[in-house]
């Protein structure tokens, strides 16, 4: 069996952001590294989009970016100008490869699809599958989505559409998300926030429903994306000679799910620590955070019919500290502008029950 002084667990986007951080920062001249990864092959399957709060390794690899974002609900529709910080999505499959590319070149880094091929016992464990302890009260953000080609310019190519709620409810938190890449070319996510239920699964439909109200009627679909994250922490046990990345490693902001920044940072952090790396403090987002969310959760599960303008809310007046705040870079005075402006009882309510 082989022997490796590194292994990574799931060569996805936390695997594989750690692999190119250390081989970039020549970490892996006198080193080896394993990445265990099951997919037989790397194709687009993710768009990963988020404000640009801090420089990253994947700038190439980055599809558009936008100066403003809207939000929308039945009474309201506002254009928020993000100069400070463009609002960017990355292509996966521009990524896997960049990546793979790379990493093939050092003969120090081997890919397995199995870890029982591995001797795991002398090695540092860098694991990125996280273990989820599911309860039916657990809430997730759950979405499908389709990149659409029309056969005519339709989109303002200037403006994302954050979150539109000009939609069907049934009783969660319930959006449409918009990324126009060019006039005729954009993709249509419908993303809800709630607990496990297959009856808000008929997303082909919502989709479809919702092109129609946008007033699209020739298109074709180019690309498709499903996926779930967890707003809950999957479990994580303290072990010696392992700690885990990405949203095993509890990197994603349980209010937004935006995880890939911070990804980013940790794969930084990693990088920066190695040498030292059992001794290093966990590296966790902090704890004002995650306090926040899991107080702004609590109101999303008892008042689902609010947050449309909760969220409309958030993003009033300066909203720089909007955009920092959920990109956990807000300071003091920021996080007290975002906190002031939310529905003060219900959010004390949440605290003390
Ligand atoms: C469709 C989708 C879109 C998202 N969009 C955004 C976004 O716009 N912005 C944002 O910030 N975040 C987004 N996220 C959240 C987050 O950024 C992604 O989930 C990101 O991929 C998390 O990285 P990860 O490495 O933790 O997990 P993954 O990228 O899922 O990687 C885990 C890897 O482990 C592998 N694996 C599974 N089982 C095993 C096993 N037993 N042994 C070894 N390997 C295994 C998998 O094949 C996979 O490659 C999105 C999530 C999804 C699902």
């Amino acid at each position: 069996m082989k022997e490796f002084d590194y292994i990574i667990i799931g060569g996805g986007c936390a695997g594989l952001s750690l692999a190119y951080e250390l081989d970039l920062h020549q970490k892996l001249i006198s080193k080896t590294l394993a990445i265990v990864e099951p997919r037989k092959e790397y194709l687009r399957d993710k768009t990963w989009s988020f404000w640009k709060v801090s420089p990253h390794n994947f700038e190439d690899c980055v599809k558009k970016n936008w100066k403003e974002f809207s939000i929308k609900n039945s009474s309201n529709s506002r254009i928020i100008k993000c100069d400070n910080f463009p609002y960017q999505s990355i292509d996966s499959g521009l990524f896997y490869k960049k990546i793979i590319n790379k990493l093939n070149k050092n003969k120090n880094i081997s890919f397995f699809k199995n870890i029982n091929d591995l001797n795991i016992n002398n090695a540092f464990i860098f694991n990125s599958v996280p273990s989820l302890k599911n309860t039916s009260s657990n809430l997730w953000q759950h979405f499908y989505g389709v990149e659409i080609e029309t056969d005519q310019d339709f989109f303002n190519d200037r403006t994302v559409d954050l979150m539109d709620f000009n939609c069907d409810q049934r009783n969660n938190v319930h959006f449409f998300y918009v990324l126009p890449f060019d006039k005729n070319k954009a993709m249509i996510e419908t993303t809800w926030l709630s607990k496990e239920d297959l009856s808000l699964k008929d997303y082909e439909a919502q989709i479809k429903n919702y092109i129609n109200h946008l007033g699209i009627k020739n298109y074709k679909i180019t690309y498709k994306e499903e996926g779930a994250i967890p707003l809950f922490y999957p479990i994580y046990k303290k072990e010696k000679n392992k700690i885990n990345i990405g949203t095993a490693g509890g990197m994603t902001r349980l209010s937004t799910g935006y995880t890939f920044l911070n990804i980013q940072e940790h794969s930084k952090f990693i990088r920066k620590n190695l040498d030292n790396i059992k001794r290093a403090n966990k590296y966790e987002l902090k704890n004002k955070y995650k306090f926040l969310d899991k107080v702004f959760l609590k109101v999303l599960k008892k008042n689902p019919d609010k947050m449309p303008n909760i969220f409309d809310k958030i993003f009033s007046g300066y909203t720089d500290s909007a955009i920092k705040f959920l990109s956990n870079k807000s300071n003091i005075i920021e996080d007290m502008t975002i906190i002031l402006k939310m529905p003060k009882w219900l959010f004390i309510k949440s605290i003390f029950n």
